[in-house]
């Protein structure tokens, strides 16, 4: 491959993953702030905002806050508080275990483990790489008492929503949908952000619309509504002084912050088509190499298209070792791997990424408890899965796989370029 290298330039600017695509409107929202000196956490920004999305996504309320990190905190909080009555503040899933997606961002996970709780890690699918249903179900059978499924849309597409909805109404568990990458994705005509007891989406800088930071907890209840809006302020009473009778978060979204993603709202759709029209690019460009893009199923989901990913088919992987720090692969005519392609993407200055590191295999939930739909699904090393005596469907994804440069700044021709680059390294 690297023989192909001449063959192109380096980029002069980087092609990145994804980059904030701002409007302008951004600017008069935040310069209304100003001139009425709402700067803080109350202001016109944040009521719009919270209207608009509640309306968008056709939940009946949204909270703004600081990050969707902190809204998942919230959100898991206030179901393990229906669910759990009586548990410690700051410790509201002590003991208890959690159902959660495995091939995901940290920040799905780590709040269930602020609170205490146990994150018992459900296998990938192949069809939509997100929760698999079927393993779900097998969770249940296993820990039948659990009453808690935290659920992420992995890269704006949406999960089997329907199955794991039926699933977790039949063991009365509730559900907390992460839809931090799927703003704008629906599912069966409805948006993602809608399908959970409680919902959650981010702003962060390289979602599909951002306010440099943000996030919100979507929600059709009102008591939870009020709750989220009193803890995310330091919890409150009612009272002429600073009267506290539970455990309180600085949480809130600042009404700066919340006129960014106002003005950014409005091109949502806009943003979405664009990473749609990348999305069909890339697979237009790989029709004849041995790869396939992030699936979804074409007649219940419209994805966001945030990134635009691909597989490589096992028959053209060339042998690729990671480690816990460090890859390692050895080239092979008319195949490759992610890390080969990665670092040639890096090479001409454009960044893809790998898929997200299943939290199973990473060393700070090594103890925890995976589940795929044969039930315990811990495999000790690739070998085990080549064998057939271990399904791991997260660690195949994460070994074939790789996200692209997916950012909507990037132009068609820099993006013919990048495809030239990853055919290259199947010669
Ligand atoms: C980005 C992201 C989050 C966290 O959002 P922040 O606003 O960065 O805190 C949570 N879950 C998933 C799946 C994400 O991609």
């Amino acid at each position: 491959m690297f023989s192909d290298k001449e063959k192109y330039h380096r980029f002069d600017k980087k092609v990145f993953l994804a980059t904030p695509k701002m409007h302008g409107e951004e600017l008069l929202y935040i310069k209304e702030a100003f001139e009425k000196n709402w700067i803080t956490t109350a202001g016109d920004n944040v009521n719009e905002l919270e209207k608009y999305a509640a309306e968008y996504t056709g939940c009946k309320y949204a909270v703004g806050l600081s990050n969707g990190t902190a809204a998942l905190h919230l959100a898991i909080k206030l179901a393990a508080q229906k669910l759990y009555k009586g548990q410690k503040p700051g410790a509201s899933l002590e003991g208890k275990r959690v159902f959660c997606t495995d091939m995901t961002f940290d920040a799905t996970v780590n709040p269930i483990v602020y609170e205490g709780g146990e994150p018992v890690f459900i296998d990938t699918e192949y069809d939509t790489w997100n929760m698999d249903p079927l393993a779900l179900e097998k969770a249940f059978d296993i820990y039948p008492d659990v009453r808690l499924v935290v659920l992420a849309n992995l890269y704006g597409t949406p999960a089997k929503l329907d199955e794991i909805k039926e699933i977790c109404d039949k063991h009365r568990a509730l559900l907390v949908e992460d839809a931090a990458e799927s703003l704008g994705a629906s599912f069966k005509g409805k948006m993602t952000g809608s399908f959970g007891d409680i919902n959650v989406i981010s702003f962060n800088g390289n979602k599909i619309i951002t306010g440099s930071a943000g996030g919100m907890l979507l929600t059709d209840s009102i008591e939870d509504a009020d709750k989220t809006r009193k803890l995310s302020t330091q919890a409150r009473e009612a009272a002429p002084w600073y009267q506290h009778e539970e455990l309180g978060y600085n949480y809130r979204i600042s009404n700066i912050i919340a006129g960014i993603v106002r003005g950014q709202f409005k091109h949502l759709d806009e943003h979405i088509q664009l990473k749609k029209d990348i999305y069909e690019r890339y697979k237009e460009g790989f029709k004849e190499l041995p790869v396939k893009m992030n699936p979804f199923d074409e007649k219940k989901a419209v994805p966001n298209y945030w990134l635009s990913c691909l597989i490589i088919d096992k028959e053209a992987m060339c042998k690729q070792v990671r480690g816990d720090k460090e890859a390692l692969y050895i080239p092979e005519e008319k195949k490759s791997c992610p890390t080969e392609i990665l670092e040639t993407l890096a090479a001409y200055n454009a960044e893809g990424r790998p898929i997200w590191k299943p939290m199973h295999l990473q060393p700070i939930y090594r103890n925890n408890a995976f589940v795929n739909r044969k039930g315990y699904a811990r495999a000790m090393s690739n070998a085990y899965i080549d064998e057939g005596l271990v399904s791991d469907v997260g660690m195949d994804i994460f070994d074939r796989g790789l996200c692209l440069p997916s950012d909507i700044n990037m132009s068609p021709e820099d993006q013919a370029i990048i495809i030239e680059i990853v055919k290259s390294c199947f010669n």
